[in-house]
């Protein structure tokens, strides 16, 4: 295993319920370190980049509305294997069959409102990093 670094996001509907620090410390007690963190209230443009590959999918424009709802949280997590366990921390997308003690399972409301985002490989964990942070405020 190597040590790997992941792109995380705290979504809106979560961070509109005060879950912050609830959802860090999921992270924390499964060993991933926060390297790098903002709150960030994003557009329309740019969560219509951020999530352009399901841009042809019914759900989008419900996806673009949800994540310009309220401030989210970027993070960076840093650890062993850290995208694979990341996915593993968060459950399934849809909270209903998101396995127990997942923070899908805990927190989330739906499908849509699932409160966290993970990338899912290591391309897309390097183009989500770059898409929300510069180098130098990736600190360690
Ligand atoms: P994940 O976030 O688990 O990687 P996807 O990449 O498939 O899931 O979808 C991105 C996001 O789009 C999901 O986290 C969720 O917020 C939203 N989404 C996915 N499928 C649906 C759906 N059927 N209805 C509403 N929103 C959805
Ligand atoms: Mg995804």
């Amino acid at each position: 295993m190597a040590i790997e670094r992941t792109f995380s996001m705290i979504k809106p509907d979560a961070t509109k319920r005060n879950l912050t620090g609830a959802i860090t410390k999921v992270f924390e007690d499964n060993g991933l370190r926060i390297v790098a963190s903002k709150r960030v209230w994003m557009s329309k443009r740019e969560a219509e980049g951020f999530y352009a590959v399901h841009k042809e999918r019914p759900f989008f424009g419900e996806l673009v509305e949800g994540m310009t709802s309220g401030p989210t949280i970027v993070q960076v997590l840093e650890g062993e294997n850290a995208i694979l366990k990341n996915r593993e921390i968060m459950g399934a997308t849809n909270p209903a069959q998101a396995a127990e003690g997942t923070i899908r399972k805990q927190f989330a409301l739906s499908i849509g409102e699932n409160s966290v985002h993970g990338s899912d490989a290591p391309e897309t964990a390097a183009e989500e990093i770059a898409y929300w942070f510069s180098a130098t405020e990736i600190v360690g």
